[in-house]
């Protein structure tokens, strides 16, 4: 089996945007800015937003952390992005999710400029995606595909079969299969059959957000298995996929950790490059 080593292809991709970060501060004399807004105390929010803004820094963008209150009124969040929205050298605003409940995210999303919406969660680059006229897309299942270019694992023509249906991973990943030529099944909770729809797959994308729920059994030999899965259990990380049952029964896997995950802020780093040049290049 070929292991899918998402941490060596997110360390190939930072050196190419670390050399694309430093053609731009070169040619418009300042850093891309990536705004990140967190509300709440949650612990493994504060850790991605840690990690998302010590990536900034070592490829060259310049990072801007803004934490608000657990209890922060919604005014107040949109008010925030809406001075980002017109801040010059905020290229890219990021919202981490989750929010705090009294909070809602699709509401607070529709206020970001989506020429500076670095997850492509606004219902603009939704929809140019859907469209086929990609802008920026979700970091998540822009990972993988680019963990599939990486190997040379072309999706054209292949069966593919994405499990999840969520707005940042299951649609905008089979969209961005369809726009690289690949016939899809988006699976679901009210899929019938499962098993047998992963059986006769080419690729399979698994984002059902269950630990451990498929293995061996599930697919064919020739499969290449994307475990988009994160699950933090008292035994250790875990993804959607059994991946020791893999071995030698599928063509090719990602692992957990070590998959996807390093590639999701890679991606994000990659959202806030495209926008800060597109918007430099309009002057
Ligand atoms: P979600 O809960 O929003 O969506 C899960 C999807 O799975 C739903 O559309 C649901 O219909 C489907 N589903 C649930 N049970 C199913 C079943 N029995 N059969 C078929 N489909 C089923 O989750 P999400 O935000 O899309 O995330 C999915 C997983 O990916 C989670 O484990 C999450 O932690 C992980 N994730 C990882 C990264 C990363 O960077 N690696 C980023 C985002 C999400």
């Amino acid at each position: 089996m070929l292991l899918l080593n998402g941490k060596k292809v997110s360390e190939h991709k930072r050196e190419e945007l670390k050399k694309r970060a430093k053609v731009f501060k070169k040619t418009y004399e300042r850093e891309p800015g990536l705004a990140v807004v967190i509300v709440g105390d949650d612990p493994a929010s504060h850790v991605y937003v840690r990690n998302k803004v010590k990536a900034c820094e070592e490829i060259g963008i310049r990072s801007l952390h803004h934490h608000l209150m657990a209890d922060t009124k919604e005014e107040k969040v949109i008010e925030l992005i809406t001075n980002l929205n017109s801040n010059k050298d905020t290229d890219a605003i990021l919202l981490q999710l989750p929010l705090p409940s009294h909070l809602h995210a699709e509401t607070i999303l529709s206020h970001i400029n989506p020429k500076k919406d670095a997850d492509g969660l606004t219902i603009e680059n939704m929809g140019l995606l859907f469209a086929g006229r990609p802008r920026v897309v979700p970091c998540t299942p822009k990972g993988v595909m680019e963990i599939l270019k990486f190997y040379e694992i072309s999706v054209s023509g292949k069966n593919c079969v994405v499990i999840g249906r969520s707005q940042i991973v299951g649609r905008p990943m089979a969209q961005l299969l369809l726009l690289n030529d690949a016939t899809v099944t988006t699976a679901h909770s009210k899929t019938k059959n499962l098993s047998t729809l992963t059986n006769q797959a080419d690729i399979v994308v698994v984002a059902a957000g269950k630990p451990n729920f498929l293995g061996a059994d599930d697919f064919n030999k020739n499969a290449v298995v994307i475990d988009v899965g994160i699950h933090r259990l008292a035994s250790g990380l875990c993804g959607d996929v059994r991946f020791s049952e893999l071995k030698s029964k599928v063509k090719a896997a990602t692992p957990v950790p070590g998959g996807v995950g390093p590639m999701t802020i890679t991606m994000l780093l990659e959202n806030t490059l495209i926008l800060a040049e597109a918007s430099a290049a309009q002057g």
